[in-house]
């Protein structure tokens, strides 16, 4: 038996190529993750000394990162006695995992390759979860697909999804040609570890492409229930997509307070509003990121590049949170 040893102090057993994340899961112990697949980074972590051994590619992390000592807690486990640096997020109360049976409650297309599916639980077993965080919703013959919760936890405890058409998907080819109201579906969540952390007194900037504006909605809605000691100094959502289909939401429907900026990287040439990436989009308005802290969600290939444009910005590398929707499929 291996011991892994955090620089925050806890310590948690880890053999029997089991991985290091769930290791520390079995001791109650939560360490930031995402996709548990190697893929999306966000399980990185930091090895201080000892040896490691990974069980699968950690296709998430650089040659650059991994010749730097980082490793991807899902994808390593302990081969002797580890240190880790890792953010700490032991004082989250990060609600228990469990399987629900969810209906359908209602399919509505909100631009062409987008639906927005609400799902309602069993009343007497609702899912809690803290705004920012994932579901696995489990299909005909056990297809797992993960979806992040668009919604502020609500009292009825309807969850909302905004899905993205995948060309030849095998979860799409369900959502988008068969689901309909009161279908029968399994969730496992919730899951992952993008939400709000500290944020009293901060610049937050959400950047989001495509479908990854879902978590943000979420951590939105959920704002007004911060105290107000609590609260950030400002707000400002990037928001981008390819054409203007792809910024599927009522924009004028967002808080009056927050800075909105809807980006699109192909414009016609009607459109008045931001071009390029989300990142450039944003430093054109905010260029010094000090006080800032960023939550990014989207694909990879922009949550790399928005991590790089932010630290050169002067973010702070430890305010740089991001779940990147890579394929969930198991490889
Ligand atoms: C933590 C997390 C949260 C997610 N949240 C959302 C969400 O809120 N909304 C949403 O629309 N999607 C989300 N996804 C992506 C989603 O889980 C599925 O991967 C996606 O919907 C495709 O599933 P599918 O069964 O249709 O395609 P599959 O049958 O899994 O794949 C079909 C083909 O497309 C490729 N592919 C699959 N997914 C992607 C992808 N994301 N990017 C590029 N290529 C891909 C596969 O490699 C395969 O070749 C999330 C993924 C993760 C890891």
């Amino acid at each position: 038996m291996v011991q892994v040893n955090l620089t925050t102090g806890l310590h948690f057993d880890c053999s029997g190529g089991i991985s290091i994340l769930e290791s520390a899961a079995k001791a109650q112990i939560a360490l930031p993750y995402s996709c548990k697949t190697g893929r999306c980074s966000s399980c990185k972590c930091k090895v201080l000394s000892g040896q490691s051994r990974p069980l699968v590619d950690e296709l998430g992390l650089t040659t650059e990162e991994k010749e730097d000592g980082w490793i991807l807690s899902c994808a390593r486990t302990a081969a002797s006695d580890l240190l880790i640096e890792v953010e700490d997020i032991s004082g989250f109360v990060i609600p228990t995992v469990k399987t629900l049976p969810a209906r359908i409650s209602s399919v509505k297309k909100l631009a062409p390759d987008v639906l927005r599916v609400t799902l309602r639980v069993p009343p007497n077993n609702i899912l809690n979860y803290l705004p920012g965080q994932y579901v696995n919703v489990i299909g005909a013959g056990g297809v797992r697909r993960s979806y992040s919760i668009a919604n502020a936890p609500s009292a009825d405890g309807q969850l909302e999804l905004h899905i993205r058409a995948v060309a030849g998907g095998v979860m799409s080819d369900y959502w988008f040609s068969e689901a309909k109201a009161d279908d029968l579906v399994r969730i496992n969540g919730p899951l992952g570890s993008f939400f709000l952390r500290e944020a009293a007194g901060l610049d937050l900037v959400f950047l989001a492409t495509g479908t990854g504006i879902a978590p943000i909605k979420a951590m939105i809605e959920a704002m007004p229930q911060l105290a107000a000691s609590k609260l950030p100094r400002s707000v400002t959502v990037v928001w981008g997509g390819r054409a203007q289909d792809d910024i599927y939401l009522d924009v004028a429907a967002m808080p009056r307070n927050h800075v909105f900026i809807p980006v699109l990287s192909r414009a016609s040439a009607s459109w008045a509003g931001a071009r390029g990436y989300v990142q450039q989009a944003l430093l054109e308005v905010q260029p010094d990121l000090s006080k800032a802290a960023v939550y990014a969600c989207g694909s990879d290939a922009m949550i790399h590049s928005a991590r790089l444009a932010m630290l050169e910005a002067g973010l702070p590398s430890n305010r740089f949170y991001s779940d990147a929707f890579v394929s969930s499929a198991a490889s």
